[in-house]
């Protein structure tokens, strides 16, 4: 019984921050395509060069810019421990230069944060792993004090990633900006075009980042209590 009520409070909160933020993945997905906007985009420098030129003026002249090896992934990661920008199968996409201006923007956070945030994702998923396998086996038992550490970890976690992510969506529209304004490239009213769609975009993907980011934090608390409630 204790267990079904911790199951309803999570979804509870869940549905309650949904509605907050009005998270919904659909929406998001809209920003997807759009024709005009990708033929403006196709004027534009190469993601690396533009990532060059975004460095540049970020001051960070120690970055590395690489590709997938698989050309399938579309995600772009900023990773601090190798400080490489690894670009995803962006190109024919209008966001790409928003997204660039992201990845820039994660290379030039404070690289304590950066490296406890690789650190810490690691050992948490890690904690939860070996969590569900002792359980399973019933070696742990004891299941509020896990409630309780991966609520702990979960807050640290969301604290963390989300600082950074919205730090980086926030910045993102004004790197763009200022590149533009030194760019001759495209018209004046292009620009305009996409200043106008990025800003609609991050209207909508930067509450939404944050709810996914709990989301994810209160779902492996679900599954555990699934798990013990099944076992
Ligand atoms: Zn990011």
């Amino acid at each position: 019984m204790e267990n079904i009520t911790y199951i309803l409070a999570i979804l509870i909160t869940l549905l309650i921050l949904k509605i907050i933020f009005n998270a919904k993945a659909k929406d998001i997905k809209k920003f997807e395509t759009d024709e005009e906007l990708e033929k403006i985009v196709e004027k534009l420098p190469d993601n690396e060069q533009l990532a060059k030129i975004y460095l540049q003026k970020l001051n960070n002249n120690t970055v590395k810019i690489d590709k997938w090896n698989d050309e399938k992934i579309k995600t772009s990661v900023y990773n601090a421990m190798t400080n490489t920008i690894t670009i995803g199968k962006i190109d024919k996409m209008y966001t790409r230069i928003q997204t660039i201006a992201h990845e820039c923007l994660h290379s030039v956070q404070p690289k304590r944060i950066l490296k406890f945030n690789f650190w810490f994702s690691n050992i948490n998923i890690l904690y939860f792993i070996v969590l569900l396998i002792l359980t399973l086996f019933r070696i742990i038992e004891e299941t509020n004090i896990q409630i309780f550490i991966l609520l702990m970890l979960g807050i640290i976690q969301y604290s963390i990633k989300s600082y950074l992510e919205q730090d980086a969506m926030t910045k993102a529209k004004y790197l763009v900006n200022e590149y533009f304004d030194t760019n001759n490239d495209i018209e004046n009213t292009e620009k305009e075009k996409l200043l106008k769609k990025y800003e609609e975009l991050n209207e909508k993907a930067i509450p939404f980042v944050s709810y996914s980011l709990i989301f994810s934090e209160l779902l492996k608390i679900l599954l555990y209590l699934i798990i013990v409630i099944i076992i």
